[in-house]
């Protein structure tokens, strides 16, 4: 079904931010997503993405040498354990909070409203706080109901279930955590999923602390990861970057190289402009992640609508992985696989000064020069070298 099916699916600012949607754009339900299909879905179930997921439980773990010891195995799920801790406390009713269902409110809407006269003051407040709390990048979009789960999934048996956001939330504020750049230079291997697994458990923590501290302001705040809906448009319109091809958002400060997360609010705020950087122009030249991929799940060429693939938004053109290629080579290694943000010449320090007069080429007419600079960059380094700089 169109959605929505009385107006058409295209909407201000689409453009300014890199979105692309055709007449035919459907919402997108959760079940669909390829995590969650592993779980329910015989085209993507196995034996192997079975032990993907007991892996991260210490079980089924393999020993497949540097990389893949025990060590790098228990680093990675201990990465994780606050965020699992958020998403295992209600899965009895089905609710995998942070990645199948919203965070549930840890507090309750203050009684008392505080008065907010100048929204954008109300936002560059809200940046401060998520920073106070830890989050590396912040950007406000007004709320979008297009990349809303149509539905989220009910654990106990994977139907769908409502997705049970209020319907007065009018913002969206954005977050960005940076993954750890010594590990992400060891992918693929289980140690570089700490990286991941790190970032959940900080932003989970990010995301409650900012959605109490709104609630005690007096107005409604939802946490959310994973669930609910899609993070990378609101990235997009929030201002933070640009899609890529490699299927993530190249931001000016950490390139690639970091997670996002989201807090559903109707507290009273001035949104961002998006931030056309010219990435799109240097991914129309670059094939670094098509070619690094190991399965070949990254397109070449430029973005096309849709795709055969279950796990693809429809109607929207852009760049699109094959997610059970991509799925597929994870559960092989059972642990997550981040090679295409390895490789990523925006993968970058843009902290350092020749780093910053990189990017200035790559955003520039002279990004062919920018990608010739970048050649031999992004290989792999060893885990065992991670682990020898820690001892
Ligand atoms: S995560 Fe790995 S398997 Fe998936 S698209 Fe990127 S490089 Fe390919
Ligand atoms: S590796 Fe190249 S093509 Fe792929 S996302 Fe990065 S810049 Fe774009």
């Amino acid at each position: 079904m169109s959605y929505p099916s009385n107006q058409p699916p295209q909407r201000p600012g689409d453009a300014a931010a890199g979105i692309d949607v055709t007449d035919d754009f459907e919402g997108f339900s959760q079940r669909n997503d390829i995590f969650t299909r592993a779980f329910w879905d015989p085209r993507v179930r196995s034996k192997k993405t079975d032990a993907f997921f007991a892996s991260y439980r210490m079980e089924a773990t393999p020993r497949r040498g540097d990389g893949f010891t025990q060590r790098d195995f228990a680093l990675r799920n201990a990465s994780w354990l606050v965020s699992d801790l958020i998403s295992e406390r209600d899965g009895e009713n089905g609710r995998r909070e942070g990645f199948q269902a919203a965070i549930s409110d840890d507090t309750p809407v203050a009684p008392m409203r505080q008065q907010i006269d100048d929204p954008k003051a109300m936002s560059a407040e809200v940046k401060r706080i998520a920073t106070f709390f830890g989050a590396d990048l912040c950007g406000i979009c007004e709320m979008d109901d297009r990349w809303l789960y149509t539905a989220r999934v009910d654990t106990r048996d994977f139907s769908e279930a409502p997705n049970d956001l209020p319907a007065d939330m009018t913002h969206v504020i954005v977050m960005g955590h940076q993954m750890e750049e010594d590990l992400v230079a060891t992918y693929p291997s289980a140690l570089a999923g700490a990286a991941t697994g790190r970032e959940y458990s900080h932003e989970a923590a990010i995301v409650m602390q900012l959605a109490a501290y709104i609630r005690n302001l007096g107005y409604r705040a939802t946490a959310s990861m994973n669930d609910t809906g899609l993070v990378i448009p609101y990235a997009l319109k929030a201002g933070l970057g640009e899609y890529a091809r490699n299927q993530m958002v190249i931001t000016p400060q950490f390139g690639p190289r970091l997670r996002f997360s989201k807090v559903f609010t109707n507290l009273p705020l001035a949104a961002d402009a998006p931030n056309p950087l010219g990435v799109r122009a240097f991914c129309d030249i670059c094939t670094k992640c098509a070619d690094a991929c190991p399965v070949k799940a990254l397109p070449y060429g430029p973005p096309e609508v849709g795709g055969d693939n279950a796990s693809a938004i429809r109607g929207v053109r852009k760049w699109t992985s094959d997610a059970e290629k991509c799925f597929g080579f994870w559960a092989k290694m059972a642990s997550d696989c981040a090679i295409c943000m390895r490789v990523c010449p925006f993968n970058r320090d843009f902290s350092k000064a020749h780093h910053r007069l990189w990017l200035r080429l790559a955003l520039s007419p002279l990004r062919r020069l920018a990608l010739w600079l970048d050649r031999g960059r992004g290989g792999r380094r060893k885990p065992a070298d991670w682990w020898a700089r820690a001892e």
